[in-house]
């Protein structure tokens, strides 16, 4: 309605729209098939992740620093994690890194078994806060070293890591389910740059394999000693 811009309901129309485009370009005309993921994608308002001045870029095909060195990923790189996770509606999942808890939004569109630690206690009060009003409030989460996973859950169906790690850690490893999936970014050297790796486990070992190049904050904790 003209005039009425300000007016939340208009407000909100317009994030869903840009947010569909958002699915149509960036997602589905690239290689994201998984209808789920898709789904899940076109579900969860990213414009309420980040911080009031910059809703208007929420759905850009990119990743935005929202402050104290903190990142929301690229829409792409969610979606594309999202999808090697391989899940389905009973998959128990474990995120490392909740950060504004975008990422474990869209795992909770998919399966409700979703366990997330962060280790910042800003970010995870309000990542929490931000998740129960927003009617997720089946996540269970945990203020924590994620470098450890959680034992006491273990084993999960796929476990994602959303902070660059010097290597994998094998206590993650540990705590996959058989056929268990992980994606997880890792530092190529000393370079600076870093690979997704998606491990899955089998019956005849792990098996890894280089997905593509990504930029992270850093895992921190006990991975770093
Ligand atoms: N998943 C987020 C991105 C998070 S940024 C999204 O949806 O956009 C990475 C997060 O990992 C930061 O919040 C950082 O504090 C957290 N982190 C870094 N090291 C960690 C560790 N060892 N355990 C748990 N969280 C960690």
């Amino acid at each position: 309605m003209a005039g009425l811009d300000n007016n939340f309901s208009s407000n909100n129309d317009q994030f869903v729209s840009r947010r569909m485009r958002m699915v149509d370009q960036q997602l589905a005309r690239r290689d994201i098939r998984d209808n789920a993921v898709l789904a899940a994608m076109r579900a969860v308002p990213r414009h309420l992740f980040v911080p009031k001045k910059q809703r208007d870029e929420a759905y850009h095909d990119g990743p935005l620093s929202i402050g104290r060195g903190q990142t929301i990923s690229q829409p792409y790189i969610v979606a594309s994690m999202t999808e090697h996770l391989e899940l389905t509606a009973d998959s128990k999942v474990l995120e490392i890194g909740t950060g504004c808890g975008y990422q474990t939004a869209v795992l909770l569109e998919i399966t409700e078994y979703v366990f997330s630690v962060e280790r910042i206690e800003s970010l995870f009060d309000n990542a929490r806060k931000r998740l129960n009003k927003l009617g997720y409030s089946k996540v269970q989460m945990k203020l924590d070293d994620g470098s450890n996973g959680w034992p006491e859950e273990a084993p999960f169906d796929a476990i994602i890591v959303t902070a660059a790690a010097p290597h994998v850690p094998q206590t993650l490893v540990d705590q996959l389910a058989d056929s268990g999936r992980m994606v997880i970014p890792v530092e190529k050297g000393t370079s600076g740059r870093q690979e997704l790796i998606k491990l899955v486990k089998t019956s005849e070992g792990i098996t890894e394999r280089s997905l593509y190049e990504v930029r992270f904050v850093p895992l921190m904790g006990e991975i770093e000693k």
